[in-house]
């Protein structure tokens, strides 16, 4: 793998532990949904950790939405190194979470589950998402209301494309907006389907997930039973997906 200086050029904290940053540096040609591999010598050991890129592939600076995860080794130090430090960044991004994976549908449903909502913003922010289908849902899957973060980049989004929704799940308070409970509970009773207006099915659903993996193997599980299939590119389906963890 070849490694580029990265250097970092902002830092935004969302809350105490939720904050995106950018770095500049001159990465290969990548695709909305793959990530990056971001590195810190720490203690003589090259410390490197996936993350995926939020802005769309044409911006000079690429940016990531980060959780600053208690007792890690490398995203606290992201939280805290000084603004102008240099990172390490391999120069090509990596990842098969794109759109070029996904056959066309009528509706595609993004589940994500806190700072996986990345991944989305990147495709969402690119033109081949509205090619390639008619409606589109991204859901977010959050504990506390001040986690649903980017907003103003979702709502014009929302503004700009009349057949796109989005939607909060907030697990551990009341939402102020969207639903209350997790995806896969809102999966099961419908409310996700009847909140959103839209049939949950294979014929018309592609259905993409990223984040927690206890998330996405429960929610792949359960629209397993539904007849989703895997999406592969020997036989294509209606399921792609990415763990975080
Ligand atoms: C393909 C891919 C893309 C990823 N993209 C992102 C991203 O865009 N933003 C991001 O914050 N992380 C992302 N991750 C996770 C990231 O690579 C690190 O695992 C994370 O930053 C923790 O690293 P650490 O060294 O601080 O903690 P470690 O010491 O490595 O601890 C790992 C533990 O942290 C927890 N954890 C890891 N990631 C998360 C998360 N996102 N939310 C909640 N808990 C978590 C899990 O319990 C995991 O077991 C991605 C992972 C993969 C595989």
């Amino acid at each position: 793998m070849q490694w580029l200086k990265a250097k970092l050029v902002e830092r935004k904290f969302w809350t105490e532990t939720l904050f995106s940053i950018k770095v500049e540096a001159q990465l290969e040609p990548y695709k909305a949904g793959q990530y990056a591999q971001l590195g810190m010598m720490i203690d003589g050991e090259l410390v490197k950790r996936a993350y995926s890129f939020v802005n769309p592939p044409s911006t000079t600076l690429h940016e990531f939405y980060l959780v600053d995860v208690a007792g890690g080794k490398l995203s606290p130090q992201l939280a805290t190194v000084p603004l102008g430090s240099e990172l390490e960044i391999a120069e090509h991004a990596t990842g098969f979470f794109t759109l070029d994976e996904v056959p066309d549908a009528h509706h595609l449903l993004m589940l994500s589950t806190g700072t996986a909502v990345g991944p989305f913003l990147a495709m969402l922010q690119s033109e081949q998402c509205w090619q390639k289908f008619e409606r589109i849902t991204l859901v977010q899957g959050v504990r506390y209301n001040q986690d649903i973060n980017y907003q103003p980049l979702i709502k014009s989004i929302a503004k700009e494309h009349e057949h796109f929704q989005f939607i909060a799940l907030v697990s551990r308070e009341a939402p102020e907006d969207g639903l209350s409970g997790r995806i896969t509970d809102a999966i099961a009773t419908e409310q996700l389907s009847e909140y959103g207006h839209f049939t949950l099915s294979p014929e018309l659903c592609q259905v993409m997930i990223c984040g927690n993996p206890a998330m996405v193997k429960q929610t792949r599980d359960m629209l397993k039973d539904r007849n989703f299939t895997r999406n592969l590119r020997r036989k294509p389906g209606q399921l792609t997906v990415e763990n975080y963890w």
